[in-house]
């Protein structure tokens, strides 16, 4: 029989800015403390409500380089004139030790870390209800200008066209059925055989039975 590590979840979400993601993600820290969100390294400005090592490490473009030619990131990208990147530090060594990561990130590097990780992850897109509620929710964050604000809704299209790369996708009418709903696909993803080792040695005690 072929035993299985005990490895934790890697779960990728992406949306369109405005879609509710970062809410999302939050909900699910708080409700399952054995998630860790791997925190990414970006060169964009901090904003106001925003706290070094928790919701990123901002970095200059020279350090982020640097980082890049240490090989220190899983996936980098470029998204909205900023660059974006996850350290593996922050993603291998959790899933090791049985510990699920939760990754908020665009669509190439989503793709990036397919590849990496060989398809061994559970990709979750998330759909604004339309494009007229996005235009809304992202004027009511006023932590960017109305030229950043233009500049993502145009990019917001051009992130959905990818939403077919992923597993499972969710148009996010309601924040709180979203977040059930993504409870529900991490409890069914914790039911693939991968992810309970232990039932090769239950099966053997049965067997002996
Ligand atoms: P924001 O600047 O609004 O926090 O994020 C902008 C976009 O960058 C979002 O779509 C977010 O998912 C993406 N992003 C954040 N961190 C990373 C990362 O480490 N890698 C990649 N590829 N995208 C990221």
């Amino acid at each position: 029989m072929v035993k299985i590590k005990n490895e934790g979840i890697l779960l990728v979400i992406s949306s369109p800015s405005g879609t509710g993601k970062t809410t999302i993600c939050k909900k699910l820290l708080e409700y399952d403390k054995n998630i860790h969100l791997a925190v990414s390294v970006t060169t964009r400005k901090k904003r106001k409500n925003e706290v070094e090592g928790i919701d990123y490490y901002f970095r200059t473009k020279k350090d982020f380089l640097n980082l890049k030619s240490q090989d220190a990131f899983i996936e980098n990208a470029f998204v909205f004139d900023n660059y974006y990147g996850t350290l593996k530090s922050e993603v291998l060594e959790q899933l090791k030790n049985g510990i699920d990561v939760l990754i908020d990130i665009d669509w190439q590097g989503t793709r990036q870390i397919t590849q990496a990780m060989k398809g061994n992850l559970t990709k979750i897109f998330l759909l604004p209800p339309s494009i007229n509620e996005l235009k809304k929710r992202l004027s009511k964050r006023n932590s960017d200008s109305m030229k950043e604000i233009n500049f993502r809704m145009s990019r917001a299209l051009k992130e959905i066209k990818h939403f077919d790369e992923y597993d499972y996708v969710l148009v996010n009418n309601n924040l709180d059925n979203t977040f059930q709903q993504i409870v529900k696909i991490l409890e069914t993803e914790k039911l693939k055989l991968s992810k309970q080792p232990y039932l090769f040695d239950f099966v053997e005690k049965l067997s002996l039975t």
